[in-house]
């Protein structure tokens, strides 16, 4: 597994579990989301009602799930969860919707890969709670409408432009989140380090927090890098000296890059000499699938200005050849 991914890796599991956020206060940072979805969720709890379909878009590992999870505590609401591959059938949607209590949190990750032929199934429950099923088959199918409970759908995605208009249009509040400050990272560094019983100096969680790209969860995982490494090395204490030296050793620099974010900056600049260069070409060049590119390394790359992107392609900046010790390459002429 790569370190600096966004992504849930297979040893994550535990460590999420236990270090996720119960409540929107112990929800770091993010603060106009959590305003107003606990405005909304005290609104529904008083009025008795379900709370409106919730829409959480962001990149991977910025707190869509535990917020989904926080919202359904406060609610003191069941919580049902799936993702949108796992749905395949409109079976397995009514499978799901029919079993659920009164109230309940309907948790949809990854929204983006439903099969759009399965979307319009949402429709009408999200609207009237009515799911509308055929019987039988032939000459003899008929169209039954099932009544559904009151439920929350909370759909989770990485990507708003791909839901359809008709789909996005049906949740009553829409949130994005965007990667943390240093501030807040830092805040949950020393959160998660209190939850696992680490002793941490401040300017060890600032140093980690530097590196963890805007993403809790990253910051959670070189946590734990960075706690084996002081254990084994440096007496237990997480110090600046010790996260300097562990992400050293994990090759992740200042900038939060890790080997093969630096690979790809080197492809573009050197193999490239700057680019621009098609995504395709360069997800050959370094070995990796498109869509990973795509989704996990470049969003970081774009962000922190070390890549651009061209109708013509992708453009290395001169921020990235400084970064990685190369000459800048001569401007353009004309
Ligand atoms: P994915 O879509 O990839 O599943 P996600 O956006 O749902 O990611 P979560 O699984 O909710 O992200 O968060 C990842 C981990 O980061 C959680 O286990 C939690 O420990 C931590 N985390 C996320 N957001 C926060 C936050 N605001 N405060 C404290 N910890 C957080």
């Amino acid at each position: 597994d790569r370190i600096q991914s966004p992504d849930v890796s297979v040893e994550d599991d535990e460590l999420e579990r236990s270090l996720r956020p119960r409540a929107f206060g112990d929800f770091v940072g993010q603060r106009a989301v959590k305003e107003q979805l606990s405005v909304a969720v005290e609104a529904a709890i008083a009025r008795g009602e379900a709370l409106d379909h919730v829409l959480l878009a962001g990149p991977p590992g910025l707190g869509k799930t535990s917020l989904a999870q926080i919202i359904a505590t406060e609610l003191d609401a069941p919580f049902v969860q799936t993702a949108g591959p796992a749905l395949e059938r409109k079976g397995d949607i009514a499978a799901f919707l029919t079993a659920l209590e009164p109230g309940s949190v309907f948790f949809v990750d990854e929204l983006h890969r439903l099969p759009r032929a399965l979307e319009e199934t949402f429709y009408p429950a999200m609207e009237d709670r009515q799911l509308p099923i055929t019987v039988g088959t032939g000459a003899g199918a008929r169209v039954v409408t099932l009544d559904l409970p009151p439920f929350t759908l909370v759909g989770a995605t990485t990507r708003t432009g791909l839901l359809t208009t008709p789909l996005r249009d049906r949740f009553g509040l829409q949130h994005r989140l965007d990667p943390y400050d240093h501030d807040d990272l830092a805040a949950i560094v020393r959160r998660s380090a209190a939850i696992l019983q680490v002793e941490i100096e401040h300017q060890g969680a600032e140093a980690i927090a530097a590196r963890s790209r805007g993403t809790p969860r990253v910051a959670n995982r070189l946590l734990r890098r960075v706690r084996d490494f002081a254990e084994v090395r440096m007496g237990g204490v997480v110090t600046r000296e010790a996260a300097d030296a562990a992400l050293r050793m994990l090759e992740v620099d200042d900038e939060g890059l890790d080997r093969l974010d630096r690979e790809i900056l080197r492809s573009v600049c050197v193999t490239f000499a700057g680019g621009p260069v098609g995504l395709s070409t360069l997800a050959a060049a370094v070995g990796e699938e498109q869509d990973t590119i795509e989704d996990v390394y470049e969003p970081y790359l774009l962000q922190r200005g070390f890549l651009q992107r061209t109708p013509r392609g992708r453009c290395a900046t001169a921020r990235a050849f400084t970064h990685l010790g190369l000459p800048a390459p001569a401007p353009e002429q004309g």
